[in-house]
């Protein structure tokens, strides 16, 4: 019989990334044929029963692309051991268990891609690719342009990593609050990578909002709601 390396098998059938998949093999939420595999690597039938968190993991032929306004208080992953509010209850409705392309903060809202398509998660998500994400930024005080400079001309985040944006600007000012809005537009995507660089630019961020990834924006989708990619869109990517 056919057998191929079982992270293989379920990135085939649409079930989740690739890395992904790895982590829950080695955190044991993957069966098959109903008994627990940690090891990466295990060579599996390729039409075995696979369960992912017990939920079976079926071949679908059918690959679905979505445009997600992730509202903040939502968890970008398919699981959560504190039960926190994850994307997936957002796409009950959906045949195909649609994951995330990367990942928003828990305490951030705004775009993320959903698909069940390996290949174009993993093409998305690589680092040499850089597509860029734009964010909205709401600060505690005014920002100065010195401050903005800097976040062009670059700023170290994680100990040594120098990082600049690819634009930011001054958006708005409310002086009766006191709260600046500045937007920023990043080619890469570090863990926090936003929120290190105003912290590293000494800029006290409130509130973080993703607007844009590449063309892709959020108008007309309200929070908690998601669109379909049209195939032109997908193209646009790969
Ligand atoms: N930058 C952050 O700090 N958090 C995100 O979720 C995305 C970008």
């Amino acid at each position: 019989k056919e057998q191929e390396r079982l992270q293989k098998v379920i990135a085939n059938r649409g079930g989740a990334s690739r890395r992904a998949t790895e982590k829950m093999i080695e955190a044991g939420r993957v069966k098959v044929n109903g008994v627990v595999v940690t090891q990466l690597g295990t060579k599996v039938d390729v039409d075995a029963e696979i369960t992912i968190n017990d939920q079976p993991v079926i071949d679908n032929k059918e690959k679905y692309y979505f445009l997600f306004n992730k509202p903040r208080r939502v968890i970008s992953t398919m699981y959560d051991p504190k039960k926190r509010k994850i994307v997936a209850d957002f796409f009950q409705d959906v045949e195909a268990r649609v994951y995330p392309v990367g990942r928003l903060d828990y305490d951030v809202s705004g775009l993320i891609i959903m698909t069940n398509d390996g290949d174009f998660a993993n093409f998305v998500m690589h680092p040499k690719y850089e597509f860029l994400k734009t964010y909205q930024a709401l600060c505690d005080g005014p920002v100065s342009k010195e401050q903005i400079r800097n976040l062009l001309k670059g700023v170290i985040i994680d100990e040594d990593y120098k990082t600049s944006a690819v634009t930011a600007r001054m958006a708005n000012y409310n002086k009766e609050r006191n709260h600046s809005i500045i937007e920023l537009t990043i080619a890469e995507g570090r863990k926090h990578h936003v929120k290190k660089m105003l912290a590293a630019a000494e800029i006290q961020l409130l509130k973080l909002k993703r607007t844009q990834i590449e063309f892709l924006t959020d108008e007309g989708l309200e929070v908690g709601e998601y669109r379909s990619l049209t195939p032109h869109e997908i193209k646009r990517f790969y």
